[in-house]
């Protein structure tokens, strides 16, 4: 079985929607991402790091879902990270109204013994000097990198991350983020400058207007499915990167066309993390759950013409 290490945050979340509102519940990158992956069956561990005031009861969440928990850091008299959102009435655009870094701002990633051979590694959204100091660990180069990030670390850590970003296979941003980082407001010539950079894959991700994936000449795209109702999507983003890695390592097919089964394989769990606060969803999500709506995301995207 393929081993997938993932680093990103775990965290504290506040979040406020239209539909309500919630106080620090349990959140984070690496959070989100580990029980998209789990549904794949890997053998999957998370590095990170929270405080003392971290409940046990968030680490057996994971490890009800066999995710290896070994290289989260506890540093007890240090506070957790914490994240604040709100999200615009359109669900699609939020505001970030607080990010404590807390024991993140200098914490120092120990990558377990048992986790130095991963054959994927998930460069989680947190420093980008944690994940080169993950990348550093690990003696033989996995076989796949996947770097998600956001606006806050092209903000405030750009020359770091442009160093990580040399490093790695593919990246998934969303559409804002590419541009930012291009410098292009179209998404084709944003991924053709982001390629220049290292990657040879681009992900973008467009919210609930799907995902587009380059690989120099070759796109694909691929929707979201239209859902009744989105009640938060806090984490939809990393729960994509985690359903995209997660396919690839379970199927250990790293090509062009198993990418595109990997981007619907993360839109589809996606769509379930959006349908509930925070985790919720994604704790009890069930693979009978996953295949029912891998078949609509077929019939929504299947069709045939005739050309003349
Ligand atoms: P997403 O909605 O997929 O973009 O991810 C939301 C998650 O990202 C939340 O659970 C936050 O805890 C986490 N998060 C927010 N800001 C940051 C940041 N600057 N670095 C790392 N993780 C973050």
């Amino acid at each position: 079985m393929s081993k997938l290490l993932i680093v990103g945050t775990v965290a504290f979340d506040a979040i406020e929607t239209p539909f309500g509102k919630t106080d620090k519940i349990l959140g984070g990158a690496a959070t989100y991402i580990s029980l998209s992956a789990s549904q794949f069956g890997v053998n999957s561990g998370i590095v990170s790091v929270v405080g003392g005031d971290f409940p046990k009861e968030y680490l057996s969440k994971l490890n009800k879902r066999n995710i290896n928990t070994d290289g989260i850091e506890i540093i007890k008299e240090g506070k957790t990270f914490f994240w604040k959102g709100k999200y615009h009435n359109d669900l699609n655009s939020r505001d970030t109204l607080i990010t404590d870094l807390n024991v993140l701002a200098d914490f120092n990633p120990i990558v377990p013994e048992s986790f130095r051979d991963t054959e994927f590694l998930m460069l989680g959204n947190l420093h980008p000097s944690v994940q080169m100091g993950v990348i550093k660990q690990i003696p033989n180069r996995p076989k796949l990198v996947v770097l998600d990030t956001m606006n806050f670390w092209m903000d405030n850590t750009l020359d770091e991350l442009m160093e990580v970003i040399a490093k790695i296979d593919v990246i998934t941003i969303n559409d804002e983020e590419a541009r930012q980082l291009s410098g292009e407001y179209s998404l084709v010539k944003a991924a053709q400058k982001i390629h220049e950079m290292g990657p040879k894959y681009v992900v973008i991700k467009k919210g609930e207007h799907g995902a587009l994936l380059f690989n120099n000449e070759n796109v694909f795209f691929a929707p979201a499915l239209p859902l009744e109702e989105v009640f938060d999507p806090t984490g939809a983003g990393d729960t994509f990167a985690g359903g995209f890695i997660g396919h690839l390592a379970k199927t250990e097919d790293i090509s062009f066309e198993n990418m595109k089964r990997a981007v619907i394989a993360g839109s589809n769990l996606a769509s379930f993390c959006v349908e509930k606060f925070g985790t919720e969803r994604m704790e009890d999500l069930t693979h009978d759950e996953i295949q029912e709506r891998l078949l609509q995301f077929k019939q929504l995207t299947q069709f045939e013409i005739e050309l003349s």
